[in-house]
């Protein structure tokens, strides 16, 4: 199921494109506020491609292998990280927490290459302009 507000903000979006400076003003004010109630909530690690809405809340990106298109093949019989014993594989937890959001379905969306360029940058402005990558799906 596409995420909906993607389709209410296209207005925006086409104001904020033709307006780089004022998008810039945005992300300025914007990434302090983000980076510091996400890293609090999610361990967020500022990829500026949010999937956590559609990973159960769970950022994809504290898997070490920073993989987001499900877990790889190296899940311990404890569930826990090949990589980190000491920590569960993310991705069970996403798929378990997934089951409690009302969209749950949406945990199987294949989703695009990560686009390192973003990484530092505010998501929820991206989700605002549409630069989030998801237009190419
Ligand atoms: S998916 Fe990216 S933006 Fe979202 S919480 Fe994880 S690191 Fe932060």
């Amino acid at each position: 199921m596409p995420f909906p507000v993607s389709f209410s903000l296209e207005p925006v979006r086409r104001f904020f494109r033709g307006h780089p400076r004022v998008t810039r003003s945005l992300e300025l004010a914007v990434l302090p506020l983000e980076a510091a109630s996400k890293k609090l909530a999610f361990g967020c690690k500022m990829c500026g491609q949010c999937i956590l809405h559609e990973t159960g809340m769970t950022c994809p990106m504290g898997c070490p292998k920073t993989l987001r298109n499900g877990p790889c093949g190296g899940v311990r019989m404890n569930g826990h990280c090949e990589v980190d014993p000491g920590m569960m594989c993310v991705w069970l937890k996403a798929e378990r927490r997934s089951r409690w959001m009302p969209w749950r379905g949406a945990i199987l969306r294949i989703q695009p290459a990560l686009d390192w360029s973003l990484k530092g940058s505010s998501a929820w402005v991206g989700l605002m302009i549409g630069r989030n990558g998801k237009e190419a799906r």
